[in-house]
């Protein structure tokens, strides 16, 4: 059978290196994507070892890949392999989307982005809002740096370990020159302290994911305000115990879907150009989960 047949000739390629990769949602996301555009675009996960990094960015050029999405752990490794990195990237300090012109590889960061596009879209202007972050690990940092960079009035970030929320803070203070973020240690008792002023609550810890979904949510629900916007980043349920808490406490929410679909809609975009079909990639992520 000829490639022609197959519907492989002339297609551009992108994808995903990870370690693992096999249950990413991202494949099916962009394909269905390109697939509705009548786009020749094939999107391939890659499980890449850490130690195969560097040749596999040089593969991106050497096989004229259009770009890559990097996920978990070669999102801050990448970086010096490539010859060049946004404003965003080079904040937040790691990379997931590497676009590829003409052997010319730039790395950005569409996380933070995705995160921020998720919110407007739901109609919430981060612009002078204040605004709550609980966990301060890599999906922490990217939101926080993406909400400075919107501009928001003031930032608490609130961890378990109370260092890497000290050190998050540290990083913005001096990124962003941002005076107005304050890290906080996760107790009840000192976000009771702040709560009153929150605008934005958004959890980025993994708690409340699939299986463990009926777990308590991170923050006492009577601290939730019905005047808040509260966001899981958690996707999967798609409305998690916080989320839920937070509906019954007349709040609105965002899921984590909206992140996921966005973040994967400014890659699509980055790399062909064209507006990407967001609502149909809500769709089939919405579907695979409920599937599986
Ligand atoms: P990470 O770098 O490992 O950070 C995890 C954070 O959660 C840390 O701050 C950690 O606190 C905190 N944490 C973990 N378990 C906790 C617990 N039981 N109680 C309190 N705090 C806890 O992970 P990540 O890459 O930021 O990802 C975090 C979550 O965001 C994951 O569920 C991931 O699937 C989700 N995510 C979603 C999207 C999307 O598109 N929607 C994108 C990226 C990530 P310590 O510092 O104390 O360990």
């Amino acid at each position: 059978m000829s490639l022609a047949q197959l519907g492989l000739e002339e297609r551009e390629l992108v994808g995903l290196f990870g370690y693992p990769v096999e249950h990413s949602l991202s494949p099916v996301m962009h394909n269905t994507a390109f697939s509705k555009l009548e786009l020749d675009y094939l999107y391939l996960p890659f499980e890449v070892a850490p130690d195969n990094l560097k040749a596999a960015v040089e593969g991106v050029r050497g096989l004229n890949l259009r770009g890559v999405n990097l996920t978990i752990p070669h999102k801050e490794a990448v970086i010096p392999y490539l010859d060049q990195v946004s404003q965003e990237a080079e904040l937040i300090g790691a990379v997931n989307t590497i676009k590829n012109e003409a052997g010319k590889l730039t790395g950005y960061n569409t996380d933070g982005r995705g995160f921020v596009r998720s919110l407007k879209e739901e109609g919430f202007m981060p612009q002078n809002k204040n605004a709550l972050i609980i966990g301060a690990g890599g999906a922490a940092r990217a939101v926080a740096f993406q909400l400075g960079l919107e501009g928001v009035d003031r930032l608490y970030i609130a961890n378990r370990t109370f260092k890497k929320a000290e050190d998050l803070v540290f990083d913005i203070k001096e990124g962003l020159v941002m005076e107005t973020v304050q890290p906080l240690p996760l107790k009840q008792e000192k976000l009771k302290e702040i709560i009153s002023g929150v605008d934005l609550l958004v959890d980025t810890t993994p708690i409340g994911m699939y299986p463990e979904s009926e777990v308590e949510p991170v923050i006492d629900p009577e601290l939730i305000q019905s005047n808040m916007v509260v966001s899981d980043l958690v996707y999967n349920p798609v409305e998690t115990s916080l989320l839920k808490a937070a509906k019954d406490r007349g709040a609105k929410i965002v899921s984590g879907l909206g992140m996921l679909v966005y973040q994967g809609a400014i890659s699509f975009e980055l790399w062909t150009g064209k507006k990407a079909p967001v609502e149909l990639m809500v769709g089939t992520i919405k579907n695979k989960i409920e599937s599986e």
